[in-house]
This record gives structure tokens, sequence and C-alpha cells, in this order.
């Protein structure tokens, strides 16, 4: 099984979509297990009413920066967590890290980690020294900036467990394991929309799964271009 630790001051932005996807079939499956941890409670009260979880940046600048010791100690509790065969990955979400691909997808579920610690940031980011101490592999999800980390987890943990096996309900409905094509078409045949008729191509319902695949295979590739 493969738990992933999501380590976040908004945990609650993660449960509408983890409890009405495949995520929630592959934990009650017990493909995957999914825990957050909020810094905020690993948080020291200084001074005020409120736990602080974050602090101006060194040498200004707009926006907050994540206190390390908060992180640090989200991180040390999802570790005491973690399975007993630990095969850890510790990843901290920033836009500037390793592009997330299928290919970094499969490769985490091939080298059959156990544990992923995901850690999302907030403003301005994560004091930098996390990284350091945990050796953590910086990610991004694509080449533009989000408000936080929540989403790229929630995008990773799906890519990542669909490649599990039985996370699916069939595994050839992955991908890359047949030819598949981003041109889809579904009932009616034709179908009327401001007085013009859109027909599905023709070749798609002869029944010849050979011209059907050689269809596919263009249309991928002219998709692709
Ligand atoms: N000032 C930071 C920088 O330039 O790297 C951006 C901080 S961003 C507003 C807040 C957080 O959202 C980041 O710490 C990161 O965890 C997450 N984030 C934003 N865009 C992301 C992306 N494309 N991929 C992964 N994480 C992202």
């Amino acid at each position: 099984m493969l738990t992933y630790h999501v380590i976040s001051l908004f945990p609650e932005s993660l449960t509408s979509y983890i409890n009405e996807s495949i995520l929630s079939r592959a934990q009650e499956k017990k493909l995957i297990n999914i825990k957050t941890y909020n810094p905020r409670d690993f948080a020291e009260i200084t001074g005020g009413w409120r736990k602080k979880v974050d602090g101006k940046p060194y040498s200004g600048g707009p926006g907050m920066v994540l206190l390390p010791g908060p992180v640090l100690r989200a991180v040390a509790k999802a570790k005491g967590r973690a399975s007993t065969k630990k095969k850890f990955k510790i990843i901290i979400f920033s836009p500037g890290g390793t592009m997330f691909t299928n290919t970094y997808a499969k490769n985490i579920v091939d080298k059959k980690i156990t544990d992923i610690i995901m850690i999302c940031g907030r403003y301005e980011g994560i004091d930098a020294r996390v990284k350091k101490i945990l050796k953590a592999e910086e990610v991004s999800i694509g080449d533009y900036v989000l408000t936080g980390g929540e989403l790229p987890a929630m995008i990773c943990m799906d890519a990542i467990s669909r490649q599990i096996k039985g996370v699916l309900g069939k595994f050839e409905s992955l991908e890359e394991n047949r030819v598949s094509s981003h041109e889809v078409y579904t009932r009616p045949e034709i179908f009327e929309y401001n007085k013009k008729k859109y027909k599905v191509p023709e070749v798609l319902l002869s029944g010849d799964h050979k011209k059907i695949e050689e269809w596919k295979m263009k249309s991928k590739q002219a998709e692709n271009k």
C-alpha cells in the first residue's frame, strides 16, 4: 500500500476531491492511504493567542514564509506513522521544481515507494532550510504559479494512484497500455448545434478494429504536434 502524507495548512481543501474520485475507491480497496498533517497543530504559541506558522521574509518583500519548525515537526510525525518497510520520498511543491510527468508518477510505483510525504507551500513559500534538512525534492506541476501546494498534491496523488494495479476499473484503462486518442465521441452519431451537423468520424462506426487503431494513432500524433 502507498501512503500519502500531505502536510498542508488547509487540509480540508483536499477532502471533497479525495472523497469523490478514484482516490476514495483506492482507499476503500486499501491500495492507497491518505493522511493529512496541519503544521498549525505543530506550532508554538508565541505571545498572542494564535499558533504561529509563518514569518516575514528576511530581506523584505511581500508575503509570508512558512516557518521551518512546524513543518519539520509535522514531517517527523508523518515519518513516525510511515509503514515499517519505509521506502520514503519527500516532496516539496514549488513552481521552480522538477516537472511532474506521467513517467515521474510511474517511477514512484515501479520503485515500490511505500510513503510519500508531500509538503504544500503557501504565501511566499517554505523556509529553504526545510528542503536542505529533509534532502527533499522540489516538484512543480507546471510552468505557472498557484496560490498553494494543495492542488499540486491532489494532481500528483491522482496521477500516481492510477498507475497502481487495481486502482482503475480495468488496468488496461491506463492510456499508455492501449492505443488511446484524446479525440473521443459518444452518442448521438450526428449532433446538431446552431443548425450545423457534427458527425462522428466514419471509421469509428466501421467496426474495423485495425482501421480504428490506425485512426486513433494518427489523431493522437496530430494532437501532439
Ligand atoms: N514565491 C514562490 C516562488 O516564486 O517559488 C511561489 C509561492 S506560491 C504563491 C505558494 C506555494 O504554492 C508554493 O510554495 C508551492 O508549494 C505551491 N505552488 C505554486 N505553484 C506551483 C506549481 N506550479 N507547482 C507546484 N507547486 C506550486
